[in-house]
């Protein structure tokens, strides 16, 4: 069996020099492998993360600069060819209703990146024909490429883990009595709190490397864990730290309102003055966060107090995101409607005057399966008919220790194709190009077209539809962020 797949299916090949690793420095920084074969061992699959923090403070714009410098001396292009190239080339907007199935796909297509930016899209007899001979070559034959994927909704910087309550669950406790015991959001809180910041960024750079290596090579990332103004500045702090010094690009909400802390129980009202009033303006000076949001559920934030915190939000500058309707019907989608929300994010028990309301103001959808596949519940968003209604709708893990802890948008798009009952190619465009609309990205990222950064991730599959068909499979073979080769395992590793 293994060799006839094999014959199937030709060795990706790597012509010429390729750069294999991310590399902003000098000094080197090895991402701690959590998993996978014990470090020093080799194998043909092996795995290797090796990037670092940029010299002197540079930022990702400088190195952007300092790569257009260099590339006029040197011409950094790299073919990409062979491949079922799923360009989702189309208007710069969402996609909606039968637009979300136009993945605009080539048959074997190419793609060349030159300075970290996609220079054309064709088929790979033209490539061939309008590239130079010092150009580096990647033959994906018998390979999907697709744009990287955008996690739009992930709480990725926290302390610890919550594998006793897992357990607790499958035992047969329900969410709710386990937060009862102290457990929950708020033993995440405890532990975040205890943990200083080198602590957390330590923590977070494995889950960086899982994002990358699942095909993920941009995030929303919220903060939520701290719930004191000094520990909500931590943890944004950490964030951007993580999108300075990894490759991966991630995009800061602050997220104060995720959960009542402990020591305002009995008076609710006065942590949410303390968000308005200490915490908001704290973030907004810091310039650490694009996006606001809260968690609106009847246990935890009204909807009469999400709206104090967010029209405050908006007049200090920040766009709003929220969870919505994750475990009750609470109005909450209306209210994304009427504060003009980015997104409203979960939405299980949205009802039609949610979605009107949603549509009507441009709100996009930010669908959450995993939550709802790994808490064992059976109450979905209602996808289809969000679809079918007109909305905008992205997909995104929800990357968090309690109820999601996956970095896969992979297995989340199985889940949405199975579990909601959109087809594979809704599901490419609620992880990819509508995402990015959602985080103001979309005319840089989350298609291949030319003139965007090259985002690229090479799948080990020979049609898109086998991504989330054979789930539970990391099927991204080498993940490309603008331009550079940061996750490879074809065994083309020269490190
Ligand atoms: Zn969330």
């Amino acid at each position: 069996m293994f060799s006839r797949a094999r014959a199937q299916m030709p060795a990706l090949r790597q012509e010429g020099h390729v750069h294999l690793y991310f590399r902003v420095s000098n000094k080197a920084v090895t991402i701690p492998r959590t998993h996978g074969p014990p470090a020093g061992r080799r194998t043909s699959h092996h795995t290797c993360y090796k990037y670092g923090p940029p010299t002197e403070g540079r930022s990702k714009e400088g190195r952007d600069q300092l790569g257009r410098l260099l590339g006029e001396r040197e011409m950094n292009e790299l073919l990409i060819s062979g491949a079922q190239l799923i360009t989702l080339a189309g208007p710069e907007r969402s996609r909606v209703k039968q637009e979300m199935r136009e993945l605009a796909i080539l048959e074997d297509g190419a793609v060349l990146v030159r300075d970290g930016v996609i220079a054309l899209t064709g088929t790979t007899p033209d490539a061939r024909r309008l590239t130079g001979p010092d150009v580096r070559r990647i033959d994906a034959r018998g390979r999907v490429v697709m744009p990287g994927f955008v996690d739009a909704h992930t709480h990725p910087v926290f302390a610890g883990a919550r594998e006793d309550e897992y357990e607790m669950r499958a035992a047969g406790m329900t969410y709710q009595e386990i937060a009862g015991h102290g457990g929950g959001i708020l033993s995440t809180v405890r532990k975040t709190r205890a943990a200083s910041e080198e602590e957390l960024f330590q923590m977070a750079l494995p889950r960086v490397g899982w994002l990358l290596e699942h095909g993920t090579t941009t995030i929303e990332a919220k903060s939520g864990y701290g719930l004191t103004v000094d520990d909500e500045l931590k943890i944004l702090r950490v964030i951007k730290r993580l999108n300075e010094e990894t490759p991966l690009d991630l995009v800061p909400t602050f997220l104060g309102a995720h959960e009542i802390p402990p020591e305002y129980r009995e008076s609710p009202d006065e942590y949410v003055s303390l968000v308005i009033d200490e915490m908001l303006p704290r973030v907004a000076d810091g310039g650490l966060a694009r996006y606001c949001d809260v968690f609106c559920e009847s246990h935890v934030f009204s909807a009469e107090q999400a709206r104090r915190i967010l029209s405050r939000a908006s007049e200090l500058g920040f766009q709003i995101r929220i969870h919505a309707e994750q475990l009750s019907s609470n109005g909450g989608a209306e209210m994304a409607g009427e504060l003009g929300a980015v997104t409203a994010d979960h939405l299980e028990w949205i009802d039609g005057v949610g979605i009107d309301s949603l549509r009507a103001n441009g709100v996009t959808a930010v669908l959450l399966p995993g939550a709802v596949f790994n808490l064992g519940l059976d109450r979905y968003p209602p996808a289809r008919r969000m679809i079918d209604a007109g909305l905008a709708v992205a997909i995104a893990t929800d990357f968090n220790p309690g109820s999601s802890p996956t970095p896969s948008m992979q297995m989340v798009m199985s889940i949405a194709c199975s579990q909601m009952r959109m087809t594979p190619a809704e599901a490419i465009t609620a992880a990819t190009v509508n995402a990015a609309h959602t985080l103001g990205m979309g005319s840089r990222i989350g298609t291949i077209e030319a003139g965007k950064q090259a985002d690229l991730v090479i799948f080990d599959c020979l049609d898109f539809r086998r991504i989330p068909y054979f789930f539970g499979v990391n099927h991204a073979e080498v993940v490309i962020k603008s331009g550079a080769v940061v996750f490879d395992r074809t065994g083309g590793c020269r490190c």
